[in-house]
């Protein structure tokens, strides 16, 4: 499935076209998730129905712990979007751990739009906010 990543704050595009595969298709292989290793290569991505993050307080679901959820290259992003200006949110030791907040702003519009990993510890992932992007599908 290909389409593109659009923001809802300005309807404009955040990402290239991107080739999305299903983790429910056992056809496709399972991301590795190695630290420092983006999660699939430029241009593609996957739809994930297990979340990135856990909490294991029920009470107190983790910033990412919604399905599904989209895991993305940030290549496929960074053009279109900012950094945060809210510290907190982009702490980490050599690149940014992201706490599960959204980090990510729409350049045009300044809407969150979803939240980065880049640190030693991390994969490098890009995961959209879902009530603020939306995956257009191309024809
Ligand atoms: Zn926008
Ligand atoms: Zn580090």
């Amino acid at each position: 499935m290909k389409g593109v990543f659009h923001c809802k704050g300005c309807g404009s595009a955040l990402s290239g076209e991107i080739a999305l595969q299903s983790l429910k298709d056992p056809a496709v292989q399972q991301p590795a998730m190695l630290d420092q290793q983006p999660v699939c290569p430029i241009g593609m991505g996957y739809k994930s129905y297990e979340p990135f993050q856990r909490s294991f307080d029920p009470a107190n679901p983790a910033p990412l712990e919604f399905s599904p959820q989209y895991w993305l290259n940030p290549e496929d992003v960074i053009e279109a979007c900012r950094m945060t200006k809210k510290h907190e949110r982009t702490i980490g030791c050599c690149g940014i751990s992201g706490n599960g907040a959204p980090n990510l702003l729409c350049r045009k519009c300044r809407t969150e739009v979803g939240t980065m990993q880049t640190d030693c510890f991390t994969p490098l992932i890009f995961i959209p906010d879902p009530s603020n992007t939306e995956f257009r599908k191309a024809d």
